[in-house]
């Protein structure tokens, strides 16, 4: 505007010197007060036109924030304090719009984080209700197809400790751990670190740690020691008993002492046997054991594993025979298709009560190698048969004892056959008897050279 005033002041002070020279007073008036009248005028159209350009400016932007594209003015007459201000308004946007890129960038990777992370987690406001949490904290409190977020953490977790943890956080800024197991169809063990959000943040953030298969492998390692401790020192205890008895005087006694020195020369075999298997069995979780993949000839693998076990069998009268046709070869390691066969055979005519019979077969199908080793004897409930593969596991533990079992040979076996790509299963009736039945792939041209 200051471009019209000047311009238009100075031409009625030219025009008003011009006629007060030229003598002409009277004219010079009349034109002074035309030209303020048109400067008036002027005034008056320019600021109509200032209204109007910040009008339209006002609707361009608020447009803008609506998300509406600017468009370029057709007025070529824009004033230039309201193109300065447009201007002004213009960068402004621009520099909001790129804020707002980066911290919706941001928010989606803290997003992508959070959802991508193994723990659960939530945060709450200062009151303490739930006001964002992750993917993963949805699938630790399976709250159906309720809302989590709004929530207090009481109504998500029945659990007093918590709660009381998540208010201290909020009200006195202090961070605590627990752990706190959830019932369920899934019980599930949770660790919990809840800490306030900071200083200038009012509210509190929780991280759920799933530590229920950590909890479970400890059980399993202590169940595991104790039940080795258990084992060893049944043999130990009986040893250490007779050679006690045998050094205070028994062994004058001819008739008692050798079936003491008998007594314990069967309890060290026995420790022998304990300590082996659990070193194959250590072994074997450890990855140690090297397999030397080649082609196994059942045939061969059975009647090897039958020769250890006939004396035995012959013992108790128990007819075994063999059904594994020549050419069914299997790719696996020789050794460890030997030590499964074993334990099955060994198995099969430690449980057959005397005058039975123990067949092993072996057959291609669907293109693995089988092998079934059947026996006629006391057989296994169903509770116990998804049991009988865990380490120490016996149906009778009494019975298994007396017979030299360890527990530990049907664990030895699933391992093994996890480490050759096989699987082993059983069938069984009681008093009628059992089939357990090995799977390997069948042998290819180059398992032999592997
Ligand atoms: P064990 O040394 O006690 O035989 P295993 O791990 O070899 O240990 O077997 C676990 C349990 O499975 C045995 O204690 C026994 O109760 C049962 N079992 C294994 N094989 C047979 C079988 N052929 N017939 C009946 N029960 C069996």
């Amino acid at each position: 505007m200051r471009n019209l005033i000047v311009p238009l002041l100075l031409s009625a002070v030219v025009v008003l010197v011009v006629l007060v020279a030229l003598d002409t007073p009277v004219s010079a008036i009349a034109a002074a007060v035309v030209t303020l009248a048109g400067f008036v005028t002027v005034i008056i159209a320019s600021r109509d036109s200032f209204e109007r350009q910040l009008q339209t400016l006002a609707r361009k932007t608020r447009g803008r924030l609506e998300g509406i594209p600017p468009v370029t003015s057709s007025e070529d007459d824009t004033l230039e304090e309201v193109a300065t201000l447009e201007g002004a308004i213009e960068s402004l946007h621009a520099r909001l719009a790129a804020q707002n890129a980066q911290l919706t960038q941001e928010a989606r990777t803290l997003t992508a984080v959070l959802d991508g992370m193994i723990e659960g987690i939530w945060i709450t406001d200062a009151a303490g209700n739930v006001v964002r949490h992750n993917d993963a904290l949805r699938g630790m409190l399976q709250p159906g197809g309720a809302d989590i977020v709004g929530q207090r953490p009481l109504a998500l977790i029945r659990n007093e400790e918590l709660h009381e943890a998540v208010m201290r956080a909020c009200r006195e800024g202090t961070s605590s751990r627990l752990e706190l197991t959830l019932e369920g169809l899934f019980p599930r063990t949770l660790s919990i670190r809840v800490t306030p959000l900071g200083k200038d943040l009012p509210g509190s953030a929780a991280v759920f740690h799933d530590v229920t298969e950590l909890r479970r492998l400890e059980k399993v390692r202590k169940d595991f020691v104790a039940n080795v401790s258990h084992e060893l020192r049944t043999p130990i205890t009986a040893i250490r008993g007779y050679a006690e008895t045998l050094q205070s005087g028994a062994l004058k006694d001819q008739e008692m002492a050798p079936k003491m020195v008998e007594i314990i020369h069967r309890q060290s075999e026995r420790l022998s046997e304990l300590v082996e298997d659990l070193l194959e069995l250590s072994r074997l979780e450890s990855r140690e054991l090297q397999l030397k993949i080649a082609q196994v000839p059942l045939a061969v693998a059975a009647s090897r594993a039958a020769e250890t076990v006939k004396p035995k069998a012959a013992g108790k009268n128990i007819h075994l025979e063999l059904h594994v046709p020549q050419n069914l070869v299997a790719r696996g390691d020789e050794r460890a298709v030997e030590q499964v066969l074993l334990n099955l055979l060994d198995n099969a005519v430690k449980y057959t009560p005397a005058g039975g019979r123990v067949d092993v077969f072996g057959t291609l199908e669907d293109g693995r190698c089988v092998v079934r080793v059947k026996d006629t004897g006391l057989g296994i409930e169903p509770k116990h048969l998804s049991r009988i593969f865990e380490r120490f596991y016996r149906v009778d533990k009494g019975r298994s004892r007396d017979m030299g079992g360890t527990g530990l040979g049907l664990s030895i076996v699933k391992h093994l056959m996890g480490a050759m790509g096989g699987e082993v299963k059983v069938e069984s009736q009681p008093h009628v008897g059992s089939v357990f039945v090995i799977f390997l792939p069948v042998a290819t041209p180059e398992a032999a050279s592997g």
